[in-house]
């Protein structure tokens, strides 16, 4: 099998899918529907996410296995420090690799408190994502990707220290990012040229979600601690009383962006789904 940065190295553009764990039966039904129509698509590979605080760790073990035995998919499970002690992270990549994962996204995560609380480590914890990486390294033959953040980390004072970050988790053995959701092209292209002038080869894959809903934008900015581009939240708001128009709206600047990426050299474009598929696979289909 290929590995994901040889896929980013040589397909052109590598595309992959986002999903979190559900919480129930129907959830999961609703997950596994869009997980099979994403995989007529052959995407390059899809991600499982960890729950905020480590709360999804079983979920995410069970519904990334089953992607590895029942379907075709390169899976990918993320996994966070939060809450963990070392001996704990040891026994949750022990358990992706004896469910048949390979790929894990190795993240520091947010604070238990919350975005506004502070970052404080379990005690017999690790302390950044870069401490992460070198651990899923040392414990087997994984490919380890890590996060990147254009419009910068709410934590950190200026984007450098988030392109030094960057190049820590690369040289800790990280082989590519994923970026979180990309409002603003120019700002995915800033950080990308950062990393290259630091001499690194680190593919960077742009995070891609159309927004549907006109109550997504609010909720995302909370959710991240992130402003969307103001081009993107003034085209939103001018069809926000009109829910198709949103919602055709959202699909059109998402596929110019990706459209833009592809142009500018990204090696990937990572779709979050929210675990459905009607969107980002429409969004898909405007660029083929
Ligand atoms: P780090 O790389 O540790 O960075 C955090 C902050 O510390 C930054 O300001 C950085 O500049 C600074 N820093 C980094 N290394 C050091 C160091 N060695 N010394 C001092 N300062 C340092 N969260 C989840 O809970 N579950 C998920 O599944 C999940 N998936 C994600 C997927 C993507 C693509 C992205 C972009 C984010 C995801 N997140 C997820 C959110 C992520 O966990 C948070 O944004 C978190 O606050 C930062 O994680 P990180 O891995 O970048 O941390």
């Amino acid at each position: 099998a290929t590995s994901i940065p040889q896929m980013l190295a040589h397909e052109g553009t590598a595309y992959s899918f986002e999903f979190f764990p559900p919480k129930d039966d129907a959830s999961e039904a609703v997950l596994w529907e869009s997980i099979r129509r994403i995989e007529r698509i052959r995407p390059s590979f899809v991600s499982v996410t960890y729950g905020a605080g480590g709360s999804t760790r079983d979920r995410t073990v069970r519904i990334t296995g089953r992607i590895a035995r029942e379907t075709t998919l390169v899976p990918m499970a993320h996994l966070t420090c939060v809450g963990s002690s070392v001996s704990e992270l040891r026994q949750i990549i022990g358990e992706y690799a004896a469910a048949g994962i390979s790929n894990v996204l190795a993240l520091r995560g947010d604070p238990a408190g919350g975005l506004d609380a502070e970052w404080v480590a379990h005690p017999e914890g690790l302390d950044h994502a870069d401490a992460l990486v070198s651990l899923v390294r040392s414990l087997g033959r994984f490919t380890v990707g890590v996060a990147a953040f254009p419009d910068k980390h709410p934590e950190s004072k200026t984007l450098e220290e988030d392109a030094e970050a960057l190049v820590r988790k690369a040289d800790a053995g990280a082989e590519f990012a994923i970026t979180q959701m990309v409002t603003d092209v120019d700002a995915y292209l800033r950080l990308r040229d950062m990393v290259v002038a630091r001499g690194r080869e680190l593919p960077i894959v742009p995070g891609l979600m159309p927004v549907t809903r006109y109550g997504q934008l609010q909720r995302m900015t909370a959710l991240n601690g992130q402003p969307l581009a103001d081009e993107v939240t003034r085209r939103l708001e001018a069809v926000k009383d009109d829910v198709d128009a949103v919602r055709a709206e959202g699909i059109a600047i998402a596929t110019e962006h990706a459209a833009r990426l592809r142009d500018e050299g990204a090696p990937g474009i990572h779709f979050i789904t929210m675990n459905r598929s009607t969107a980002t696979l429409e969004v898909f289909d405007n660029l083929h």
